[in-house]
């Protein structure tokens, strides 16, 4: 005879292949987590990195239930992505949401109000689902008990702390509270300790049962190079590339890698210089267009161009296992991003370099940034909050990674309040320290020379030099952010400041400036800024 166990373990297989076609778990923990879901008596909260199959956790057991799952998801464009595959699967699954015409949304009401809906998954917006509208909707599907399970995918929006923070999250433990026979899944990747504490309070999660992947990953060599020191960067990242690709050759198929940027002006320099040395690069940006985005992304995907430099709006759902390598050719704008975008690297288990190349004049810039942000979201509100002060301190964390001497590993592994592994030599630090130790100091007496000799320079607000900004004074532009992260540039060529050596005497002055010309940004029903569809408006409009 089978025992409980085993019958649940065979049950949970068959459907896996039936309803998703996979033979079998990506990992112990995702089997753990479902069955966890299944057995319905404890709420679970699971951290686990992006492309760990986090969704399927709460899929798989929605297929299994009887009733309806509800998915609470940040973004229309996420919902739509997820409830695509699920249709392509042939799962009942749909999304309620502003755009949805008239028509839509009274066929999914009427089959959610009818006796035994077809529906298994409903995805919806954190504001839709507060909305009074969608309230006897939620109140019909609980009293008749066909409320399966309630899931908070990216479950770090409801935390203060993180960057993505949605106020409309903060809702969601009202709502849960409101449903105290339903279980609740919450899902991150992985998060700082303090966001993990704070999903778990304002979730008001009951006895919850936490699953986490571990932080370390053995596969992962990470090291930093101090960009400032290097007499050629291009031809030092070419040759880390060149041999970053050696290491997967034959094992799976031809390795590939990635080179971050911050800028789409960097991207293409990049690009530009790499394939000049012999490595055929492409650019990803949101300045490209649509097309042009999608056929970089294909060819990458396909192996047909090897290394893709791209800003921080390339990756999201990209799921390739032989990725060898991530560059940072700017340093990222926090300890948590840079995991996340590094973890990219070596997904098939296999040996993988992840490296920064760390300067100065980035850390400069991307402070100024911070700040300039911080005082823009101050301006509105008009007060100050304690969350102002996270998104320095997390560039600070991204900082000292590169700036102290220790165990690379060890810091990230402490950042998100795990243990401190074995690195055994996967880090620059633990196979050489005299060599960092070396960097450092050069970087010091460096930075120490610069200092003194540029003591006399004029200053910009908050101590922003000008005309130590990239392109420098002739090409003193200010950049901002549009909503896939990207940074971009655009000159100031108003009358008044032609010429002038710093035009913005005030942080307002530059803040207003970057107002006046992002008309084409709007804001959004899910609180992100949208892009007009091609990047290339708000560009041209800064040509003007
Ligand atoms: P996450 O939400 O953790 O970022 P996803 O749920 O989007 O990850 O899953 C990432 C990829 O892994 C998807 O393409 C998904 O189909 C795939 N996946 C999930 N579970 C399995 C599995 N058991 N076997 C094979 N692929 C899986």
């Amino acid at each position: 005879f089978l025992t409980v166990k085993q019958t649940m373990t065979t049950t949970l297989k068959q459907a896996l292949k039936a309803h998703f076609g996979f033979d079998s778990f990506r990992s112990k923990l995702q089997e753990d987590i479902v069955k966890a879901v299944v057995r319905g008596d404890r709420d679970v909260f699971v951290c686990m990195p992006t492309g760990a199959g986090k969704s399927l956790c709460y899929q798989l057991p929605a297929m299994l239930a009887e009733g309806i799952t509800l998915v609470i998801s940040p973004l229309i464009a996420l919902i739509q992505d997820q409830v695509d595959r699920l249709k392509d699967l042939n799962i009942p699954a749909c999304s309620i949401n502003s755009k949805l015409p008239a028509g839509e949304r009274r066929l999914i009401l009427a089959d959610l109000e009818s006796s035994s809906p077809k529906l298994k998954l409903l995805y919806i917006t954190p504001e839709m689902v507060a909305s009074p509208s969608f309230q006897p909707c939620l109140t019909g599907l609980c009293s008749r008990g066909l409320l399966s399970y309630l899931a908070v995918d990216e479950a770090h929006c409801v935390s203060q702390w993180g960057h993505d923070f949605r106020p409309d999250y903060l809702k969601l433990g009202d709502l849960r509270a409101r449903l105290p026979g339903v279980p609740c899944l919450a899902l991150t990747a992985t998060a700082p300790k303090n966001v993990q504490d704070d999903i778990l309070k304002s979730l008001r999660l009951q006895l919850p049962l936490s699953f986490a992947s571990p932080v370390f990953r053995s596969n992962l060599h990470y090291d930093v190079i101090f960009r400032e020191l290097l007499p050629n960067p291009y031809v030092h990242l070419h040759a880390f590339i060149t041999k970053a690709l050696e290491q997967g050759n034959g094992s799976n198929g031809k390795g590939c890698g990635i080179v971050y940027c911050r800028t789409r002006e960097g991207c293409e320099t990049v690009a530009y210089q790499l394939t000049k040395l012999g490595v055929l690069a492409k650019a990803y940006h949101a300045g490209l267009k649509a097309g042009d985005r999608i056929e970089v992304q294909n060819d990458w995907m396909q192996g047909k161009v090897l290394v893709i430099v791209a800003t921080i709006s390339f990756g999201m759902g990209v799921d390739k296992p032989n990725v060898r390598f991530v560059a940072h050719w700017n340093v990222a704008k926090s300890l948590a991003s840079y995991y996340q975008e590094s973890g990219r690297a070596g997904r098939d288990g296999l040996p993988s370099s992840c490296r920064t190349y760390y300067s100065a004049k980035d850390k400069e810039q991307i402070s100024f940034l911070i700040r300039q942000e911080v005082t823009r979201k101050q301006e509105k509100r008009g007060s100050a909050q304690e969350t102002d002060k996270m998104a320095m301190k997390d560039f600070e964390a991204m900082v000292s990674f590169c700036e102290q001497e220790g165990c690379r590993h060890a810091t990230i592994s402490k950042f998100f309040g795990d243990k401190t592994p074995n690195c055994a030599g996967a880090c620059d630090y633990c196979s050489n320290p005299k060599v960092v130790r070396a960097q450092i100091a050069r970087a010091a007496a460096l930075s120490t020379r610069t200092q003194a000799a540029q003591s006399t320079e004029p200053k910009g607000p908050f101590g922003f030099r000008p005309d130590l900004y990239e392109g420098g004074r002739k090409g003193y532009g200010f950049e901002r952010q549009d909503k896939d992260g990207d940074t971009f540039k655009r000159k100031r060529v108003g009358a008044g400041q032609r010429g002038s050596s710093n035009p913005f005497q005030t942080a307002k002055d530059l803040l207003e400036a970057t107002r006046d010309q992002s008309g084409s940004n709007q804001w959004t029903e899910s609180g992100g800024f949208s892009n007009n569809t091609s990047g290339n408006s708000t560009e041209s409009a800064a040509k003007k």
